[in-house]
């Protein structure tokens, strides 16, 4: 077992997560809602945006011997893939693996920093699923410890949303393996149909036509909901310029008839995210997934347009982040 990122080997069974791709969607850029934030991240978020930071359990919490709705058993700790020896005793969980509460939460913090939304056993051959209530129950978490997991638990299951769909043939949960692709092949599908069995990630139909696709597939009306976002958006008018550039000019008329009128959703021209403008603040926003500056009238980076400031042609593309 070897971790995909660093190669080196380790002691943790290995989950097959498959990494995260994010879809473009929108961005609302102001007002700023903190729920909407949370759960539609545009990208990858770090954890501690979400949530409180995740400092691994330093001190080992301990079972009370005397609690009778615990059933302890001798033996190894199922779940202590690092050899930490916790003193606790032992403890049964549903699926009849035994932990300790260090050793519980090692684990279910460990697969919430993989972007798992459950918590499912490690121990050997079990792939047993455990309520939340079962985790804060026999992992003795503190009140902090708990609203950071169901926080993250709630952060990446809204994630999840994004990079899994459903089959259109069996109704499983498929993950998009290559984010520039639009075909997803079903594994279940092909091995229940014998056959190929490929959909649409976009319009969720049986694909049709010639793959590799990033636009569409050949089934009618399948459509790109980014691109028809920004070519059905309605417009939006900014007016005039803001206070500190207004004020370098004497003549002040020359920017009354400056109303710049815009699609009042963009792409970012560097990182390509949907990002919607609402006309609260100046033209000039700050994207935040790349933290380019650019003005959302003509599409220049930041300060290259204070002088003439043309509003720039609907776009039908979006750009890909070269990163
Ligand atoms: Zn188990
Ligand atoms: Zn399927
Ligand atoms: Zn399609
Ligand atoms: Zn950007
Ligand atoms: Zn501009």
């Amino acid at each position: 077992m070897f971790n995909r990122t660093t190669g080196v080997p380790s002691p943790y069974p290995d989950l097959g997560v498959a990494p995260f791709i994010s879809v473009p969607h929108v961005y609302r850029l102001y007002p700023e809602f903190p729920a909407y934030r949370a759960t539609m991240a545009p990208y990858p978020a770090p954890q501690h945006s979400v949530a409180p930071s995740s400092a691994p359990t330093k001190q080992e919490k301990c079972y009370n011997p005397h609690d009778p709705t615990l059933t302890f058993v001798d033996g190894e700790d199922d779940l202590d893939f690092l050899c930490e020896g916790f003193i606790s005793r032992r403890a049964k969980m549903s699926c009849g693996h035994a932990v300790t509460p260090t050793s519980l939460t090692n684990w279910c913090r460990r697969l919430l920093d993989q972007g798992r939304s459950r918590f499912v056993c490690g121990g050997s051959g079990c792939s047993a699923e455990w309520t939340f209530a079962e985790v804060c129950k026999m992992a003795l978490l503190d009140p902090q410890e708990m609203e950071y997991f169901q926080k993250t638990m709630d952060f990446n299951a809204a994630r999840q949303t994004l990079t899994t769909k459903l089959c259109p043939g069996c109704g499983f949960a498929v993950t998009r393996e290559n984010g520039s692709d639009l075909n997803v092949l079903c594994k279940v599908c092909t091995a229940v149909k014998g056959r190929l069995f490929e959909f649409c990630w976009q319009c969720l139909r049986e694909w049709k036509g010639a793959r590799p696709r990033k636009d569409r597939c050949g089934n009618r009306g399948c459509c790109n909901p980014s691109l028809e976002t920004l070519k059905k958006c309605p417009d939006i008018k900014f007016r005039g310029y803001d206070d500190e550039y207004e004020s370098e000019y004497e003549d002040e008329d020359e920017f009354d008839s400056g109303v710049l009128v815009c699609p009042s959703v963009r792409a970012c021209p560097t990182c390509g995210l949907l990002l919607e403008h609402s006309t609260m603040a100046c033209p000039s926003v700050d994207c935040p997934r790349c933290n380019v500056t650019f003005c959302f009238v003509c599409l220049k980076n930041s300060g290259e347009c204070l002088s003439s400031c043309i509003a720039a042609p609907r776009q039908t593309s979006i750009p890909v982040w070269k990163k």
